[in-house]
């Protein structure tokens, strides 16, 4: 029988009302905002009432460096939580909102897939609660104000050449990466070169995910650099007095999204910053909101381990005082064979060597997990090409290097097919010694702070930087950014910054191309390479395809 596409299963879903999902964590109905149905947010009142609960554990979801397809690092989230409720445990999903602009392009939602998803998912691809539209009114408030300033005398003496807020829309357009603003005489304001990037890459969504709270929220928008003057210095969005109005905006975007999965367990889905030039997690508040109604948590970093596990765990676990009980590291055997060396049309015949070729990218992953001092369980994710033999091969790899893999079929059997890693999953996370910690202190210089991630991580040689980005860096220590985390941009392909160099290649240099201060955010971005903040959209869009048919129904959503 031919597998049903990610949205006939979604389509099909027997979904409970919200109010009983809710119900399930012991939220009060009249603490919940519906928007229709099947979603809901949370009332601050209500987070803000359990925020002495006690805390269940929490377990990352994450993954080996990804074929192109991905490797199921959002359906493994899904899965393992119905497989953690199947033998009795009372568990929760976090994970991020999709963005509206890759739906009409190529790449569509990230709410899981097969019988591993989260419902409904029409309307998580498409405008969901309006938290990103709110974002996108926020950023691009700010974006009005500064102009206004300059229009009405410039006080505050900004460099109009040194404007570094862009603006922000949630769509594809390559037309808008760079533009001409404030064109056709006096009454529009000051010429000047400006540009867009998608919402998600909005350092104000970064901060949405980040943020404790509204207060901490509002400082950290204020905390914003907007601009520069002539003589350098920067200037605040709170010097543009954006920063109030922008946290009314906000207000109901911060509070976390209650859906659920395909087996009516509660799933949060809030936020959703860029992976490579923000840190790519779910929100802070969902997670920890989450933490004090499940016993266990289950949540999903973006691209591999390299980037996404370490930015989880460097970046929100130390901003947020949270420690993962244990990492699920998702693997497939497709990716082994393509991490193996084979090309992306020789992946469904069996391959052993290949297999085995690919496992030390895998055994790097499991080392540095090991690392923050966290246990990691494998899940291997089941594809119908797998073979036995090919399985065996991972397992006895994982085997030699101390962790123990585990196959899961949630993908076609949903939570069924995952009892097996959920009852071990558990074990482990019961077990959890607490050893985490970060893998660099805040207080190590910022240059540093890239090596040792670079050394340690990716197992690179050296870091290769020009003299003016070190002192840019050195510049932000004497200014009072030294003690933030780093926020690596990179290729998810590859340890290196070579998306070709599979495996766990070795004698390598990870040469730094440019520095970004996100102050309100609170980190440094390093970029390694090239990293758009606009995507395009391809010569056939998938909007081509997308169209209501004669129900209503929406058709060709991924
Ligand atoms: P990631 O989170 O790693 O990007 P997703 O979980 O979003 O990956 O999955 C990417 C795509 O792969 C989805 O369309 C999903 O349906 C599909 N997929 C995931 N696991 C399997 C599997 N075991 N067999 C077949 N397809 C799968």
């Amino acid at each position: 029988m031919a597998m049903k596409s990610d949205i006939q299963i979604a389509r099909e879903a027997s979904k409970k009302p919200i109010q009983e999902i809710g119900e399930k964590l012991g939220i009060p109905s009249d603490e919940l905002l519906p928007y229709g149905h099947d979603k809901a947010k949370v009332s601050q009142k209500f987070i803000n009432q359990v925020r002495g609960n006690k805390d269940g554990k929490l377990i990352l979801v994450t993954s080996i460096n990804p074929t192109p397809a991905g490797e199921g690092k959002s359906t493994t989230t899904v899965g393992l939580v119905d497989g953690l409720n199947r033998i009795g445990k009372k568990a929760a999903v976090c994970i991020r909102e999709a963005s509206l602009g890759p739906n009409f392009g190529m790449k569509g939602g990230a709410a899981g897939g097969g019988y591993a998803q989260v419902v409904p998912m029409d309307d998580m691809n498409l405008h969901f609660t309006g938290d990103f539209h709110a974002i996108t009114s926020a950023h691009n408030l700010l974006a009005a104000m500064i102009d206004n300033h300059i229009y009405w005398g410039n006080s505050l003496e900004i460099d109009t050449r040194r404007v570094t807020w862009r603006r922000v829309i949630d769509m594809n357009d390559r037309a808008l990466r760079q533009i001409t603003a404030s064109l056709g005489g006096v009454s529009n304001g000051f010429p000047r070169e400006a540009g867009f990037d998608i919402t998600v890459a909005s350092e104000v969504m970064a901060i949405l995910c980040l943020a404790n709270d509204l207060k901490d929220l509002q400082e950290r928008l204020g905390a914003m650099i907007v601009a520069y003057r002539r003589d350098k210095s920067p200037v605040y969005a709170r010097d543009i007095k954006a920063d109030g109005a922008m946290t009314v905006l906000l207000k109901d975007a911060m509070q976390p999204n209650l859906v659920q999965t395909l087996e009516n367990n509660p799933a949060f889905v809030h936020g959703g910053p860029f992976a490579n030039i923000a840190h790519g997690c779910n929100s802070v508040i969902a997670t920890t909101t989450a933490l004090k109604l499940a016993d266990y948590v289950v949540t999903e970093a973006g691209f591999g381990a390299d980037l996404g596990a370490e930015k989880f765990m460097d970046i929100k676990c130390r901003k947020a005082g949270l420690h993962p009980a244990v990492v699920v590291l998702v693997a497939t055997v497709r990716a082994m064979k393509m991490n193996g060396g084979l090309g992306k049309n020789e992946l469904d015949h069996e391959d052993v060597e290949a297999v085995k070729k690919g496992c030390p990218n895998l055994g790097r992953h499991i080392e540095n997990v090991k690392s923050f001092g966290v246990p990691v369980v494998v899940a291997l994710n089941h594809f119908v090409h797998d073979t036995e033999a090919e399985i065996q091969a991972v397992k006895d790899y994982v085997k030699t290097m101390g962790a123990e893999a585990i196959v899961s079929k949630h993908w076609a059997q949903g939570g069924e097919g995952a009892v097996d890693l959920a009852t071990r999953v558990a074990e482990v996370a019961d077990e959890d010694p607490g050893n985490f910690s970060p893998i660099y202190p805040d207080d190590m210089g910022l240059f540093q702070k890239i090596e040792t991630i670079a050394k340690r991580i990716y197992r690179a040689d050296e870091v290769l930087a020009d003299q003016k980005i070190r002192n840019q860096l050195k510049e932000w220590e004497e200014q009072g950014y030294g003690n933030l985390p780093i926020c690596m941009a990179k290729t998810q392909y590859s340890f290196t910054t070579d998306p070709n160099r599979r495996g766990a290649p070795t004698g390598f240099g990870v040469p730094v191309r440019e520095v970004r201060l996100s102050a309100g955010a609170g980190f440094v971005v390093v970029i390694c390479g090239e990293i758009m903040t606009m995507p395009g959209l391809p010569s056939v869009p998938s909007a081509v395809n997308i169209k209501l048919d004669a129900n209503g129904d929406i058709e060709g959503l991924s």
